[in-house]
């Protein structure tokens, strides 16, 4: 049999030591008499503490000595246990298992004990009529101060719990195996406490693990502390609010397995779902979900996912929308639904995506409230704000990311790679020159690429390369303007909005100057888009040709590959790519997270007890199902 490793024994000492601090290494009501605490034991079998108890002190109030108890009629013992609900069975049991001490040691006297070994002692005891091992443990434990273990469901359950063993191991076997596994001299308060734990939290069914002080340690799936992950080639992640799967999409270029998106539109799903045939799409209102359901369908536990990300709606928060930016707003709190699967769930990392009105919007409050609900999840949380453009995409697009993680690690936001002293900025040319050129109420979706007369630019590139075809471009759809919109659009020039269009041609907007900058404006050909916000209702414009952008634009424009399809009619298509995240901005955040992780595997080494470390695999030296986040040996290794 193996015994702890050193680092294991520090663990079990640290969790008695808590237990002992948490209960204070109660009595139990354990008597100091054997002959008393043996009847004590055996009126407890299946009988509430309150009424053995009462019948013990009866007893010992009818009987002053337990001589007398032996002289006497089962029906006299039976009148003083029966309100504890025991009858004539129990009160000769009690008689028989007093007899056969009377016999073997010539009185009611178990004092040659003492001078026994431990397991001459045990082995005497549980001769004896219903004296089991626990029973004669308890008696040797409590009223010789031999330090043995006695292991009663409570201490059978939290050993495993703990993973100091397997839970192969069947409660009988427990009694040999688990002993040596504890150190002697904390073998007394491991089991005082651990019947106190049990009584007060640790249940079988639905243990109370917040504030446990041993959850740091404990591999329940509902204990506060993450459980460790699997490093896998390609750790797992689930999207919320997925949409047509922007986030996803980075985090798949970053090396991320994105096994489960949630999305509720159906159009939005419907593209998901094409371009991630591996994904499990849950199409459903996410306030109707259970997150421990949505692992289950995956065969995870949690813990189970490396990185929860998010983008929950975000127009109510937008700085541009004056009519819905309001607490009152319902859809402005589905923030709270993230919040309620990242405490389900427990992965290692999260990002929330949002407009930059979050940083704003009631002063702040909203976003002060994310963090601090974060940080009491027990997640290290920041946020920044990052542009779009700075990471490589063809458009200035601010946006909130909070990151948080529960590995201690420290949150890092990527560095720019494009702008001042970087890379130039990927410009609307780079982007979209080499698309078809289109009319307004474009309909036919598939087309050859545009003959500019232009090489390539390497952005261009690289959106065809995923595409794998230099022929054709599908998504060539462009919303219908009618005549008076077409008039509009010719007096703009790129960089002008509506500002440009003649009084007379305005006569239908009834109040022109709440206009804000980005309604009729027409992209230049040299600079980054503006934000890829709702391009139809805005109508963002072409930089040289009078119409809106096709739909094949926009998603370049928000770094969306070529063979990436959106589904639906034009308007839920443009309304998909308008509320995507950037895949390159979600990439670049991505790998940033993955590179942190990388970097905490490389310093892991074998001995490592680092509590609430999720990123050491310690499945691979412990092959039992799951194992606690301390690593203890279990018995069973090896055998
Ligand atoms: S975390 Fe929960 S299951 Fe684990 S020891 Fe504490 S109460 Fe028991």
């Amino acid at each position: 049999m193996k015994s702890q490793t050193a680092s294991g024994l520090e663990s079990i000492e640290r969790c008695v030591s808590m237990l002992s601090s948490q209960y204070g290494d109660p009595l139990l009501n354990n008597q100091r008499d054997p002959i008393d605490e043996l009847a004590l034991i055996l009126l407890s079998d299946r009988t509430d503490e309150p009424k053995y108890l009462a019948a013990f002190q009866r007893l010992k109030r009818r009987f002053c000595q337990w001589e007398d108890l032996l002289a006497t009629m089962p029906s006299d013992i039976e009148r003083e246990i029966r309100d504890a609900g025991m009858g004539r069975r129990r009160a000769e049991l009690l008689q028989q298992m007093l007899r056969a001490i009377y016999t073997r040691f010539g009185s009611l006297n178990l004092s040659a004990l003492a001078s026994m070994s431990a397991d001459d002692a045990e082995a005497e005891l549980v001769r004896l009529p219903s004296v089991g091992r626990k029973a004669a443990r308890c008696v040797l434990l409590y009223c010789f101060d031999f330090p043995l273990l006695p292991v009663d469901v409570h201490t059978y359950r939290l050993a495993i719990r703990l993973g100091i063993m397997s839970r192969r191991v069947s409660y009988e076997r427990s009694h040999s195996l688990l002993p040596p596994l504890i150190p002697a001299h904390l073998r007394r308060s491991f089991h005082v406490n651990a019947v106190a734990h049990g009584r007060a939290r640790c249940f079988a069914r639905n243990p109370h693990c917040s504030a446990c002080p041993i959850s740091d340690y404990c591999s329940h799936p509902s204990a506060v502390t993450p459980l460790p992950i699997e490093l896998r080639p390609r750790p797992l992640a689930i999207d919320l609010f997925a949409g047509a799967g922007g986030l996803s999409l980075g985090l798949m270029k970053a090396g991320y397995r994105v096994v489960q998106a949630v999305e509720k539109d159906p159009q939005a799903a419907a593209t998901y779902r094409h371009n991630h045939p591996g994904t499990d799409v849950i199409e459903d209102d996410i306030q109707k979900l259970d997150p421990i359901s949505c692992l289950k369908r995956l065969g995870l536990r949690r813990g189970d996912v490396s990185v929860l990300v998010a983008g929950p709606p975000c127009q109510g928060f937008s700085e541009s929308n004056r009519r819905t930016r309001t607490l009152a707003n319902p859809r402005n709190h589905l923030y709270q639904e993230f919040l309620r699967f990242l405490d389900a769930m427990r992965p290692a990392w999260f990002v929330l995506e949002n407009v930059a009105g979050l940083r704003t919007m009631a002063r702040g409050k909203i976003l002060r409230e994310i963090i601090d609900r974060c940080r009491s999840l027990g997640y290290d949380a920041d946020w920044k704000e990052l542009n779009a453009g700075d990471y490589g995409v063809p458009q200035f697009r601010r946006r909130i990311f909070v990151v948080g993680n529960c590995l201690g690690l420290p949150i890092r936001f990527p560095d720019p790679t494009h702008g001042v002293a970087h890379k130039p900025y990927v410009t609307v040319l780079q982007a979209i020159s080499d698309l078809p050129h289109l009319e307004s109420g474009a309909s036919v979706d598939y087309l050859s690429y545009g003959k500019n007369g232009r090489s390539l630019s390497g952005y261009q590139r690289a959106m065809r390369a995923s595409a794998n075809r230099d022929s054709g471009v599908q998504g060539n759809l462009v919303s219908r303007n009618n005549q008076l919109v077409l008039r509009r659009y010719s007096h703009i020039r790129p960089g002008q909005n509506w500002q440009a269009i003649p009084d007379d041609l305005l006569d239908n907007y009834k109040d022109s100057s709440r206009c804000h900058t980005g309604i009729y404006h027409r992209l230049e050909w040299r600079r980054p888009s503006k934000v890829i916000g709702n391009f139809r209702k805005n109508m963002l414009i072409h930089p040289e040709e009078n119409r809106g952008l096709s739909v094949r634009e926009a998603a370049r424009l928000q770094s969306f590959p070529d063979n990436y399809v959106f589904l639906g009619s034009i308007g839920f298509q443009q309304q998909q790519v308008a509320d995507s995240v950037p895949p390159l901005l979600a990439e670049a955040v991505a790998r940033d997270i993955r590179d942190a992780e990388r970097r905490v595997k490389s310093l892991c080494s074998p001995g490592c007890q680092m509590p609430r470390c999720q990123v050491m695999d310690r499945r691979k030296e412990l092959p039992t199902a799951r194992t606690s986040s301390i690593g203890f040996r279990c018995a069973l290794d090896g055998k």
